[in-house]
């Protein structure tokens, strides 16, 4: 980083608030706790930032459910929260430069790749400022014996009430307004959670939410680790966690939903099969499934880990993600001509690095990559070379668990059978790829492959009018499209008897 890309990113962090968000005020921890945030780049310290503790976690919890009995909320008119999340959209737009330098610096990842995801985060504000006044009910007409003059029935739709909102560190922004602009269309107030690797975006955000004219309250944030998650997730207060992280995690959330039963959204983690036909258009097929899990340095949920090649293009396959990986450039983030960056931290690249040696030691077959980047400009930095192993059999670790990290296998496969059986072969469901020209092995494998998502001829894409979520232990519910308001909103369903209407001598 040169000197004056180095003064404007501490210009940009200065002005980045480091408190908790609650009630509308900025405070400090009750208990004083803070942590540092890393650039994973650089190994430095970017920011020291507060650490919510479980008290926080109470008073921000009754600051949401003092702003769900607010008047100023509760009975806030359905054009009024457009405008709000209208309003939000613009102000991300406005600083989105500064909220792709500070994704950057917190999670490392390169600069065009933050951009997009802040140009997500608008997005999202924006779709969902279009639902509050399409959110409706239903009109029932009744069939009991007593008829249809006598009796009315209809639903309201109405908001579940305080929901927190959990997020890991991968695609923060995004994650984050993913889940607080349908809360917030449908009427809920929100208390976000951050990862304690990535708060920075999150808390600009606060920053914007500030500005509103939002009754105090409504949107709460605390930074924080798995302490303020755990207080979080099991207060009796809150009655609805929309949770995006690892599996283990989430099972943790599910089993203390019980205590309230409070409805669980959860997102969670994947190994995901791309499949590609020797009949596929290979041009494109192939860099695409080296992007698919490469891009973020893998650390994508839905990161194509598991490549599955028909036999006879399967060394083209390998040398061609192969090639991919050798030709990226790899380096800081903040650096526009970067492609891979590095992972989140040295305890996760040193996670990602056991898991290769295991492939290494059950047998598999380094093509290349397989360590840590060995450059000098690089070295405080937690960079990891693209990895790429062939000959792997399913029951090896590398196949079998989330790598979250830029580490591909590649499998050849002889028929649509097998790979939807190989395919088909783990605990998770979020998504899968498919690559052939030919319509109806698109259209069986689209219905054979046991996933969330199914991308045809293409990969990664998503936008917020289309629901995204998992399938087995990638979790359940799911977040965009119409679906996010279902699952925001709770259904009442009321019969009102009906009277004769009084006749004129009464
Ligand atoms: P993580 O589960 O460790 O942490 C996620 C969040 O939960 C963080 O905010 C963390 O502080 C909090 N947390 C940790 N322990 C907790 C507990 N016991 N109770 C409550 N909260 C707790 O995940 P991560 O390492 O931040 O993210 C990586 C994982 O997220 C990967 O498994 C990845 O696949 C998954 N992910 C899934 C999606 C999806 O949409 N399905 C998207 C992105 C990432």
């Amino acid at each position: 980083m040169s000197s004056a890309e180095a003064s404007e990113s501490a210009r940009i962090v200065e002005a980045t608030p480091a408190n908790l968000y609650i009630g509308g005020e900025w405070v400090d921890p009750i208990a004083g706790g803070s942590m540092a945030t890393i650039d994973p780049s650089s190994g430095e310290v970017t920011a020291e930032v507060a650490d919510a503790g479980p008290e926080d976690v109470d008073r921000a919890v009754a600051a949401a459910e003092a702003a769900l009995r607010s008047p100023a909320w509760s009975r806030s008119r359905p054009a009024e929260r457009e405008a709000w999340l209208r309003e939000l959209a613009d102000l991300l737009e406005g600083e989105r430069d500064e909220f792709a330098a500070l994704e950057t610096l917190d999670n490392g990842m390169p600069i065009r790749l933050a951009e997009r995801l802040v140009d997500r985060a608008v997005e999202n504000l924006r779709y969902y400022a279009g639902w509050p006044t399409k959110i409706v009910g239903d009109t029932i007409e009744p069939s009991t014996p007593a008829g249809r003059d006598r009796l009315w029935a209809f639903t309201l739709r109405e908001p579940i009430g305080v929901v927190a909102a959990v997020i890991p560190w991968n695609a923060s922004i995004t994650s984050a307004t993913t889940k607080l602009a349908p809360a917030l269309a449908c009427g809920n107030t929100v208390i976000l959670k951050p990862s304690e690797n990535t708060p920075l975006t999150v808390l600009r955000l606060a920053r914007l939410i500030d500005r509103l004219s939002l009754p105090p309250g409504v949107v709460n944030v605390l930074p924080g680790g798995p302490a303020a998650g755990r207080a979080l997730t099991s207060h009796d207060g809150v009655r609805m966690v929309a949770f995006t992280g690892s599996t283990a995690v989430g099972q943790e959330i599910v089993r203390a939903s019980a205590g309230n039963l409070k409805r669980v959204l959860i997102e969670l983690g994947g190994k995901s099969p791309n499949v590609i036909f020797a009949d596929a258009d290979l041009e494109r097929a192939i860099p695409s499934a080296a992007r698919a899990i490469f891009g973020n340095s893998g650390q994508v949920c839905t990161a194509g880990s598991r490549i599955y090649a028909e036999r006879s293009i399967h060394a083209q396959v390998v040398e061609g993600v192969a090639a991919f990986a050798e030709r990226l450039r790899i380096g800081p983030g903040s650096d526009r001509g970067t492609q891979l960056g590095p992972v989140i931290s040295d305890r996760q690249r040193s996670r990602i690095l056991e898991l290769v040696e295991s492939a290494k030691g059950e047998g598999a077959s380094l093509v290349t990559g397989g360590a840590a980047v060995d450059r000098e400009d690089l070295a405080a930095g937690y960079f990891l070379q693209p990895t790429v192993f062939a000959d792997v059999s399913s029951e090896m670790r590398v196949v079998k668990e989330e790598v979250f990290g830029p580490v591909a296998t590649i499998t050849p496969f002889d028929d649509v059978e097998s790979v939807i059986a190989e395919a088909n072969d783990t605990v998770y469901g979020l998504a899968a790829g498919v690559w052939t020209t030919n319509l109806n092995t698109a259209h069986h494998m689209t219905r054979a492959l046991h996933a969330g998502n199914v991308w045809v001829n293409t990969y990664l894409i998503n936008e917020a009018s289309v629901p995204f979520g998992g399938y087995g232990m990638s979790g359940y519910g799911r977040e965009y499209g119409y679906e996010s308001i279902d699952q925001y909103t709770q259904i009442k369903s009321v019969w009102h008897s009906i009277t004769e209407p009084a006749g004129p001598d009464a």
